[in-house]
């Protein structure tokens, strides 16, 4: 399988070129070449199928002409190693929960697949690739906690000093083996410049491999179907049609959702839920796309005002935004009423959603009351309500406990070494590296 850019100015590349090089020259985005309808046997099955056969069945057809059987199946056993389960939260209302993993956010899915993947497609013995990760804080400590241990690999973060939380911090900060991490004394923006900076730095890629593991990764994409097909197995016998709705921000889980649909996924329709951040919406109503700066929300891992993934769609549907309109609906929701949800949720149906969840729920419960039709409604759980503790406590008025996983982040030893934010200074370090 071969992989073009959505913008088509530069040549298509096999799956080790886009999974390492992750953006091709042109700055569009790689996109596999065909979307395969998986047979009618792995639907009859599906119901039965766990979340890793589910990803064998998946990813194959994407990854065979790159890996052996043998392989696919260590970067799946490596990487698809906790629960994506189902909860029923009211009739015909399911949240689909992606939270169970290291970090307790949906991210680990794509990261940890995506780390593990670029570990065997990477020769054994060749150089060591160089992964630059700026981050605001999620992203980051997925990355990390994905590439912990990946041989042939070395990651460095840099974060903003100061502007990430504890917790974050604590995900990122303390590791050790093939994961450096750099206190940066500047903001997520001059950390950003640092890894810009060292990628247009022909001298320093002279040097050494640099990668990065950004969400435009087409190897974070593709474990992001495996869940969709695992709750349409699960709902399979209701013999309903199935609305997801996808928490938005950078729009790569929706995404997702549609390449699955083109492979087979039965669902009738997609809902984008998005808070105040809602270009998105606009240009479903409006048919052209303005982007616009982030604004600040409760459900911070989706204020984006240009989503990166926005490309893949338009490419998926060929421009025709009459097409994509029929397949996907959208809807922006204020804090306020990701506040009220929160506590809907919890009165009504003894559900605890994350400020992200809400905004999903918000979504798929008004499509569903708009359409009285009799769909059966998913909504993404994409983060662990105890990582907004703060917000969700005041709502539900419950403790929430932090969950073991994270708590036996806290109080390990901080290993990040301060840096300023002058690229020189970064160099030194990389060249440290060689
Ligand atoms: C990243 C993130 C999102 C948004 O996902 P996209 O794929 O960027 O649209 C939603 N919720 C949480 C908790 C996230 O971390």
């Amino acid at each position: 399988m071969k992989f073009y850019s959505t913008q088509q100015q530069s040549p298509p590349v096999d799956l080790k070129e886009a999974v390492i090089r992750g953006m091709p020259a042109d700055k569009g985005l790689y996109m596999p070449e065909l979307l395969p309808r998986l047979p009618e046997s792995f639907f009859r099955a599906l119901p039965g199928l766990s979340l890793p056969e589910i990803a064998w069945h998946v990813s194959r057809p994407f990854l065979a002409a790159a890996l052996d059987d043998a392989a696919i199946r260590r970067v799946i056993g490596e990487s698809i190693t906790f629960e994506t389960p189902l909860v029923a939260v009211g009739e015909g209302v399911y949240a689909l929960e992606l939270f169970h993993g290291p970090t307790l956010a949906f991210k680990d899915v794509g990261a940890r697949f995506m780390a593990r993947l670029m570990g065997r497609l990477l020769k054994s013995g060749g150089p060591t690739v160089h992964i630059l990760a700026a981050t605001s804080g999620d992203t980051g400590s997925a990355v990390a906690q994905g590439f912990y241990n990946v041989p042939g690999i070395h990651v460095t973060i840099l974060y903003p000093s100061g502007k990430i939380s504890a917790v974050q911090e604590q995900q990122i900060a303390t590791l050790d083996k093939n994961i450096s991490s750099l206190e940066v004394d500047g903001t997520f923006d001059d950390c950003q410049r640092l890894v810009k900076s060292a990628f247009l730095d022909e001298g320093l890629r002279k040097r050494l491999l640099l990668s990065s593991a950004n969400s435009i990764n087409i190897g974070r994409l593709l474990p992001q179907t495996f869940y969709y097909f695992y709750a349409a197995g699960q709902l399979a016998r209701r013999g309903r049609p199935l609305v997801f709705s996808v928490p938005s921000g950078n729009f790569g889980n929706l995404t997702a959702g549609l390449i699955a649909w083109r492979m087979g996924l039965p669902v009738s329709r997609f809902v984008a839920a998005v808070n105040a951040n809602a270009t998105f919406p606009a240009y479903l109503q409006q048919g052209t796309f303005h982007p616009a700066p982030s604004i600040p929300t409760l459900s911070n891992a989706m204020d984006v005002g240009n989503p990166s993934n926005l490309g893949r769609i338009v490419d998926l549907f060929k421009g025709d935004v009459n097409a994509l309109r029929r397949m996907v609906v959208s809807r922006s929701y204020s804090d306020e009423a990701t506040r009220r949800a929160i506590r809907e949720i919890y009165r009504h149906h003894g559900y605890i959603p994350d400020p992200h969840g809400a905004v999903g729920w918000l979504g798929l419960t008004d499509y569903m009351r708009e359409t009285e039709g009799q769909s059966i409604g998913v909504f993404l759980e994409t983060a662990h309500p105890a990582k907004f503790g703060a917000v969700v406590e005041e709502e539900t008025g419950r403790r929430l406990e932090i969950p073991p996983r994270l708590a036996s982040f806290m109080g390990r030893k901080k290993t990040s070494r301060p840096i300023s934010a002058r690229y020189e200074d970064f160099k030194e370090y990389l060249l440290s590296l060689e």
